[in-house]
């Protein structure tokens, strides 16, 4: 696949240009350059550039995952059917946007209708999630017709004119309605609006130019995606019907969860419970990490909901270096059942004990009500 430029670049506005200014860049360059108006050579290639830039960077959704995974993260969408597949050619719709209606002169662009996108859930295990990880699925998707070269026609035979719409792929209806007289163009029934009919089926496809077949593709996972997140493949997804542009895979993402660490984006938060003579005297305990067991030193005097943070030991960003933290988060367990021993030693330390006060700068059960409730 051919280098990318980024879409900043592309519209020439810097990364934090607001709504209305990429909308500005993208008016008067798409002006400039529109195939109608630039008749230099890679124009139409650069309006495309242009028209998928704003595409992307307009959207609020697409452009937080250009942001955060490139052109990676939002390859299906550039190409995605609406700005292809709405009955317009490929720059109708911006046409129509900017001029009012097509050129004088201009005729449509033979219609072509792209294939589904499809749509894969893929599960995934929670250090899988944060490491990376390749995949191999297979699933049921249509491809082009091998004996008709996805033509749809027997081999041989060319498609003809559909004498219906005479190869506009339109028909004018024309309606009395109470404000008078009004015509509506609708696609042509016959050909579906592609202008040309299929006058000799191929016998493999029945003339739909697709065929069944089970595809198997390596997914490449980034470290750090998280569950809900999407991978856009551009062009995996069914193949159109005679001759049309492929439809998107997506790739949805569901981690199952740890059975002794929680995850919010890179931050992973792990609870630790100890006895009380644990927290009174501190201790070592063994801690479970992505990358195996470690043994955290406790402090003496230790309380309830006191932080043990373990710096890079969380989920790696998905942009720029690093990696999020493990956030231990101690938890002084009282026992429920004593054996008679315990008992006896609990009784003995209660006598000699002064009566509790919550220390200062601790973790207060009070405060942390206050901030809860009232903060
Ligand atoms: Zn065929
Ligand atoms: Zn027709």
């Amino acid at each position: 696949m051919a280098v990318k430029r980024d879409y900043y670049d592309v519209l020439g506005v810097p990364r934090n240009a607001d709504d209305a200014e990429i909308k500005r860049a993208f008016r008067r360059l798409a002006q400039r350059h529109h195939p109608d108006v630039d008749r230099g050579e890679g124009a139409e290639l650069r309006f495309k550039e242009l028209n998928e830039a704003y595409r992307i960077l307009s959207d609020r959704q697409r452009r937080t995952a250009y942001d955060m995974f490139g052109h990676a993260g939002v390859d299906g969408a550039a190409a995605a059917s609406e700005g292809f597949g709405g009955g317009f050619g490929p720059f109708g719709d911006i046409f129509d946007a900017f001029f009012g209606g097509a050129p004088a002169g201009s005729r449509r662009r033979q219609r072509v209708v792209p294939g589904a996108d499809l749509r894969y859930d893929l599960v995934i295990e929670f250090a899988e999630a944060v490491f990376g990880v390749t995949k191999e699925i297979a699933f049921p998707t249509l491809v082009a017709c091998p004996r008709c070269e996805g033509a749809g026609g027997e081999p041989g035979t060319e498609p003809e004119t559909c004498p219906d719409c005479n190869g506009s792929g339109e028909q004018r209806r024309v309606a009395q309605t109470i404000l008078g007289q009004m015509v509506n163009i609708v696609a042509c029934p016959r050909c579906r609006g592609e202008g040309r009919i299929v006058a000799t089926p191929c016998t493999e496809c029945g003339g739909d130019g697709r065929v069944r077949e089970d595809r198997t593709l390596q997914v490449t996972i980034p470290a750090g995606i998280d569950d809900g997140q999407r991978i856009a493949l551009e062009g995996q997804g069914e193949t159109g019907p005679r001759g049309g542009p492929s439809g998107d895979l997506y790739v949805a993402i569901k981690v199952r969860e740890h059975a002794q660490l929680i995850r919010r984006g890179t931050e992973l938060f792990h609870e630790l419970p100890v006895t009380f003579p644990q927290a009174a005297l501190g201790t070592t305990l063994s801690v479970p990490t992505v990358e195996g067991a470690e043994d955290v030193a406790v402090p003496p005097g230790v309380q309830s909901g006191h932080e043990i943070r373990l710096r890079g030991k969380g989920v790696p960003r998905l942009r720029g270096a690093g990696r999020g933290d493990l956030h231990v988060i101690v938890n002084v367990v009282v026992p429920t059942k004593l054996s008679k021993r315990e008992r006896e030693l609990l009784q003995e330390l209660d006598e000699v004990s002064e009566p509790a006060v919550v220390p200062k700068g601790g973790p207060s059960v009070f405060e942390w009500l206050r901030d809860r409730l009232f903060g």
